[in-house]
């Protein structure tokens, strides 16, 4: 425990351990939670910015890990697991290479995502990609419009995948089954449906 050094405040001292910063809104489980499943040194954020400033979607929409980061940091579960932006990283890795701290921002993304799915809180178009890949073996499908233009550019209509080798669909949708995504995924996008 560090000395609160040069601080005449008498509760400094008691600050200063607590370095999560909690509040009474706070869950400490989900800091440590994203920490055990990240497996980076989540608290040891000091706001730099670093990570935003690297970040590709940032510039394109509110979506700022450096929020995030300190979210997770004061054990704002809700406030995290809720904020849509949560879904707009394309885990392109670019904050985790550039942050002065060693942590992987990119890897603190993915555990609250995986949390966010046990609670079921999931935008419904990423529960649709799971329903195409499902059906097609492809987030994106092949479609006419697209063969053409592969059949123009002199390429087989269909790409080397499971468009051309429809056997290996089952395969994928045992992977599928076996984690009960694609379950989980008509369950919450009929309740969305329903509720318009
Ligand atoms: S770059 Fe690292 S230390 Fe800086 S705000 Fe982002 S996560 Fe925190
Ligand atoms: S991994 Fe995600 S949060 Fe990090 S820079 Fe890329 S898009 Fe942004």
């Amino acid at each position: 425990m560090a000395k609160a050094k040069g601080y005449s405040d008498p509760k400094m001292e008691e600050k200063l351990k607590d370095r999560y910063y909690y509040r009474e809104y706070s869950n400490p489980d989900f800091t440590k939670k994203v920490h055990d499943l990240a497996r980076t040194v989540n608290h040891m954020c000091f706001q730099c910015g670093t990570c935003t400033g690297s970040c590709p979607s940032a510039p394109r929409s509110s979506y700022r890990i450096r929020l995030f980061m300190r979210r997770n940091v004061m054990g704002l579960e809700d406030e995290s697991l809720t904020d849509p932006d949560l879904w707009l990283c394309t885990t392109c890795y670019c904050c985790t290479d550039r942050c002065p701290r060693d942590i992987a921002p990119t890897d603190v993304i993915m555990a609250m995502r995986n949390i966010a799915y046990q609670r079921g809180i999931v935008p419904v178009n990423f529960l649709k990609t799971v329903q195409a890949i499902y059906q097609s073996g492809h987030g994106v499908p092949n479609n006419d419009v697209n063969r053409a233009v592969r059949v123009r550019l002199g390429l087989a209509k269909d790409p080397p995948t499971t468009h051309s080798y429809p056997e290996f669909l089952p395969g994928i949708r045992q992977i599928i089954d076996h984690w009960h995504v694609k379950e989980k995924a008509d369950k919450i996008v009929a309740e969305a449906e329903k509720h318009g």
